[in-house]
């Protein structure tokens, strides 16, 4: 079991932990991390880990094992193994990291723009897309991209809390994905608001954000596209509307 440090704050780009297990695909177990692990569309971190004589391991991908909880770090090509106990110094790819917490805090922003049941999202360095529960083609990328980017303006808070499986069955309405059901089972569910007592939206959601929305910067729908007859994809992307 790893503590998952990013859940807390996302924030945290580098801290020190131990190793507590080897995998025999090279894959490294900590005690905490502050590496996501690849899952709810977003990608998982890359980094390095930096040994006590100062040379590196070098992260190339972060994933989970057997249960959603367990946090497997596995290393680039031709990298050192470290000791079982081992003490190391973790470094995230903070860049990479900060572009990922804000497109995903844009994909939230745009489903409260489009609130349908959302059947597919990925989250990129470049580039976002959810995709909607949506047969109306009247979408327009301009007026959605001034509405998200009103939400962004406004800057809201952006914050997580814990709820009980109960409180969720309670309010079905927090649940917008149509296809995949929040993890059950550990007793909470964890929750990412947007807005004074999440006023503008509420989700359950186990991935990392930025904590105010102007963070996101500027922001556009590159494309909306047709995917069968009832679903629409929308593609946000970095960076102000194309004239
Ligand atoms: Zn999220």
């Amino acid at each position: 079991m790893t503590t998952p440090l990013f859940r807390e704050d996302a924030y945290l780009s580098t801290v020190e932990a131990k190793v507590t297990g080897l995998r025999t695909d090279g894959g490294i177990l900590l005690d905490r991390t502050i590496f996501y692990a690849t899952s709810g569309g977003q990608p998982g971190d890359t980094g390095h880990l930096e040994r006590t004589d100062g040379s590196i391991i070098k992260i190339g991908e972060t994933i989970t094992g057997e249960t959603k909880d367990d946090i497997v770090h596995l290393p680039a090509e031709g990298q050192a193994a470290p000791e079982i106990g081992e003490e190391l110094v973790l470094h995230i790819d903070w860049k990479r990291r900060y572009r990922l917490m804000r497109m995903h805090t844009a994909c939230h922003i745009l489903s409260v723009v489009l609130p349908h049941p959302i059947t597919g999202a990925s989250v990129g360095e470049e580039e976002s897309r959810v995709d909607f529960d949506l047969s109306d083609a009247s979408a327009d990328k301009a007026e959605v991209t001034e509405k998200m980017m009103a939400i962004v303006s406004a800057n809201h808070p952006v914050f997580t809390r814990w709820i009980t499986d109960e409180e969720l069955d309670a309010n079905p309405g927090l649940i917008k994905s149509a296809n995949v059901r929040p993890p059950r089972g550990t007793g909470r569910i964890r929750l990412v608001s947007i807005g004074e007592d999440g006023a503008v939206d509420t989700q359950p959601c186990g991935g990392t954000h930025v904590s105010e929305t102007q963070e996101v910067g500027e922001i556009h729908i590159g494309k909306i596209e047709k995917k069968g007859r009832e679903n629409r994809r929308f593609r946000i992307r970095f960076g102000e509307m194309p004239g």
